[in-house]
């Protein structure tokens, strides 16, 4: 009998945001007693629904749980930035490329998650508001900056990929702000509210066949020819298990010294008044991301109660998975230093919210979908692009628990696994004066 004890429950830092500017919904529906199911699959974030969206189209009648050990959009997914990118994104590149050929199958890739995503926000009524393909533009405030859009633009260009080079003239016209030199518009991104996403895609996908747990935080597994899986409320008995944990799957035990758990950080402003908004000028909304994968992504943002602007920036090596608030306050400094460079005709706007999330990547930026062990398997590690790579690896590792061949697994299967990782004394250290040393290089980008 194989036995899993769960070490580290997860723990998210700050107010999720985006969750909080949508309306109350349905009380919380906990595990309270133990159940049966064909199906558990384990994280409700893109990779979670993902999974169980496929699942749900593969195996028609089949009763599938979904748990998640807080409430959906609280986690990561509904955290970060909502840029749902299909070209590469290679945080760790520094121009975001990679190898030609597997670039070219990487954004097949990524357009099947994305068109995946499509069809789960037109089947379940969420309107452009919450997913809409309006694409994204890589922001150079610097030389360096400009010259990382050159090369993005060349390996595009060899990809057979179409762009939208944009002058300062045209990056004031869209945005209102001054602050950029130019400009890499590309058209496939799809901008998402993400909590809106993720409550749209477990609202749609429940039913009496899918029953989607919340605050019930798995403490373990125990495989006695089914998997049963822990958590205070009762035990939820399968044959097969999906681990959609992105990081955390550490925590269940596999690819100890692997994955690379690193925060980034957000804050949003109040929202503006109608005369701000004026003020600020360009389109209605927008997103940029940063010609440097150091510098800061921003978006502005429409909201029940006005526009409002997302910045977000920094990242930081915290293997054990937690970060302090303290953390959130230095990291503030560099949000309102972003904010107030960019946006100096909106001085006096305050930050209402600010917060962390956490990522998980590999040093060989791979994904693990795999079987675990028997009946049990991962969607997990997507490499800083979870809303993109999280629904592709959900997708895949359904496909593969339910022997769905296609060339994407078969890629997908052919993989390495993630490299070692240094020690966590050695790790920790190096990798965070990494960062700050090409935090320091991106300049004014960050
Ligand atoms: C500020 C910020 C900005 C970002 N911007 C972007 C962006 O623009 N585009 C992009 O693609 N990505 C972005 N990301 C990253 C993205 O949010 C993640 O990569 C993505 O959420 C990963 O999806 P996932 O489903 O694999 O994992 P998660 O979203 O982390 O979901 C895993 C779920 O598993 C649950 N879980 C863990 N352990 C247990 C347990 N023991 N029991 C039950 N449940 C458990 C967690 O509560 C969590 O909800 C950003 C992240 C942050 C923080």
């Amino acid at each position: 009998m194989t036995r899993i004890a769960v070490t580290k429950k997860p723990v998210d830092p700050g107010p999720a945001a985006w969750n909080d500017l949508l309306p109350a919904r349905d009380p919380v529906r906990v595990v309270d007693e133990d159940t049966t199911a064909d199906w558990v699959v384990i994280g409700a974030g893109f990779a979670g629904l993902a999974a169980a969206r496929r699942l749900s189209q593969q195996c028609g009648s089949d009763k599938i749980v979904v748990l998640d050990a807080c409430r959906v959009a609280e986690g990561p997914a509904g955290r970060n930035s909502g840029f749902m990118i299909d070209l590469p994104h290679d945080l760790s590149s520094s121009d975001y490329g990679g190898a030609l050929d597997k670039d070219v199958t990487l954004t097949a890739d990524n357009r099947h998650a994305i068109d995946f995503a499509a069809t789960m926000a037109q089947d379940f009524g969420m309107g452009p508001d919450v997913f809409a393909r309006t694409g994204k533009i890589n922001a150079a405030a610097t030389a360096r900056g400009d010259a990382h859009n050159r090369e993005y633009a060349a390996h595009l260009m060899a990809m057979g990929e179409p762009f939208e080079v944009l002058d300062s003239a045209q990056m004031k016209e869209r945005t209102g702000i001054s602050y950029y030199r130019s400009g890499l518009f590309t058209a496939g991104t799809a901008i998402i509210q993400p909590a809106a996403f993720v409550r749209g895609a477990a609202a749609g996908l429940s039913s009496n066949r899918v029953q989607i747990f919340e605050n019930s935080p798995v403490t373990g597994l125990t495989h006695d020819g089914d998997w049963v899986v822990h958590t205070a409320g009762g035990n939820v008995r399968a044959p097969k298990v999906i681990l959609a944990v992105n990081g955390h799957l550490n925590s269940f035990g596999f690819l100890k010294n692997r994955l690379m758990h690193v925060f980034t950080y957000a804050s949003m402003t109040q929202p503006l008044t109608p005369q701000q908004s004026a003020r600020l000028g360009g389109a209605a909304t927008w997103g940029v991301t940063p010609a440097d994968p150091m510098g800061t992504t921003v978006r502005r943002i429409t909201s029940p109660q006005g526009d409002r602007i997302l910045i977000r920036n920094r990242f930081t090596f915290d293997p054990s998975m937690e970060v302090s608030d303290q953390r959130i306050r230095s990291v503030a400094q560099d949000h309102d230093r972003a904010f107030k460079a960019r946006f100096p005709m909106l001085g006096g706007v305050g930050m209402q919210y600010r917060w962390g999330g956490r990522l998980c990547l590999s040093r060989n930026n791979v994904s693990v979908v795999t079987e675990l062990e028997d009946g049990l398997y991962a969607a997990c590690c997507q490499n800083g692009l979870g809303t993109t790579r999280g629904t592709l690896s959900g997708i895949l590792a359904a496909e593969l628990a339910t022997g769905t061949g296609s060339d994407r697994l078969d890629r997908a299967l052919a993989a390495p696994a993630p490299v070692l990782l240094p020690p966590r004394f050695i790790a920790k250290p190096a990798a965070n004066a990494v960062l700050k040393w090409q935090e320091r290089k991106a300049g004014a980008d960050l």
